[in-house]
């Protein structure tokens, strides 16, 4: 449930309905929107009912928020939640496109690699310090030494830095080191990290999990905004289905509809999603047509001899043509 208040509404009617809300034994969540203030009713398991809601002053209207998920839904904040990070804004008027290796590699290769992705006209980098691997005797990345490289990147290239956060042990030096934390795909549906990092002062990357539902992707996007963290930035990047000729099948028609449930901005992973090197530039031509309003892409200097994920792994000279296929699309103005 939903209480809209009226454009003179004051602090003390907003109070007033908190406290009421309270004393339902639910809790209240503010919505600031842009002309008037929301106050979102959550912890309640089935359809509140409570008339006298609407009868307290500064109140304009009661609505019934009819998906699982509240905060994250455009029922309750209409226009699109913008997420700054340097000179990157998710959800702002052009897409993001953030590049980089799977893994953080030596500092020079990986400084390397961070020049070159920015000439190519990336505006975040990526690389993963903890990396979430199926088999436990592949390379799981350089930990607390991956991330002090990823601070040399930021200092030396200005770029802001995404990496993944695997476990709340971690969580603290992540959060410290980096400007966005991502919670990759086999960790979408852990709550105890999503409370963490609801918690945090930092925005998160909420890769969708393997084989996660629309519904269950909003609710956990949910437990991040629920601890307080507006800041979200939603990424499809492939689920599992009966295909072959593919990692993943990267599930592109959910792009429009999360832009219409949600408020949140959502980007593409095609690295992930093809695990192909061949197919990454057409599926993220596709994806930023479809409205993604950004991507995240795996590229190297050398692909061939990453650390990790270098089949799937674009050159640089690819990259930039991403970059064009962005510039090309936006000159078209059919998004
Ligand atoms: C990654 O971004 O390197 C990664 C492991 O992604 P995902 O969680 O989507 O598999
Ligand atoms: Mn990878």
């Amino acid at each position: 449930m939903l209480v809209l208040m009226d454009h003179h509404a004051t602090e003390d009617h907003c109070t007033g309905v908190e406290d009421a809300i309270r004393a339902l034994g639910y809790q209240p969540v503010r919505v600031p929107g842009a002309g008037r203030i929301a106050i979102c009713v959550t912890g309640n398991k089935d359809r509140v009912s409570a008339p006298s809601l609407e009868r307290l002053d500064g109140v304009l209207s009661v609505v019934h928020v009819t998906k699982p998920y509240k905060l994250v839904s455009r029922e309750v904040t209409e226009s699109d939640t913008t997420v700054a990070v340097g000179d990157a804004v998710f959800g702002g008027p052009e897409p993001v496109i953030i590049a980089g290796p799977c893994s953080v590699e030596t500092e020079a290769r990986t400084l390397a690699i961070a020049r070159a992705v920015k000439a190519a006209g990336a505006t975040v980098f990526r690389a993963g310090a903890y990396k979430p691997r199926t088999n436990p005797y592949s390379f799981q990345g350089l930990g607390a030494e991956g991330l002090h490289t990823l601070h040399a990147v930021r200092e030396e290239t200005g770029l802001p830095v995404v990496t993944e956060v695997l476990d709340a042990e971690s969580a603290d030096l992540v959060e410290e080191t980096c400007d966005i934390m991502q919670v990759g795909a086999r960790n979408m549906q852990n709550y105890t990290l999503l409370r963490r990092l609801g918690r945090a002062r930092k925005p998160v990357l909420l890769k969708r999990g393997l084989c996660a539902t629309v519904d269950e992707w909003l609710q956990a996007a949910e437990y991040l905004l629920a601890e307080g963290n507006e800041d979200v930035i939603l990424c499809e990047r492939g689920v599992r289905t009966y295909n072959q000729h593919a990692r993943n099948t990267l599930d592109l028609n959910v792009i429009p509809l999360i832009r219409r449930l949600s408020h949140l901005p959502v980007i593409v992973d095609p690295s992930h999603g093809v695990g192909q090197r061949e197919r990454v530039r057409p599926m993220a031509r596709a994806a930023l047509a479809c409205g993604a309003q950004g991507l995240i892409i795996e590229a190297h200097t050398d692909p061939n001899t990453a650390y990790s994920d270098g089949s799937q792994t674009v050159t640089v000279e690819t990259l930039e043509g991403v970059v064009r296929d962005q510039e090309i699309l936006a000159s078209l103005e059919v998004l």
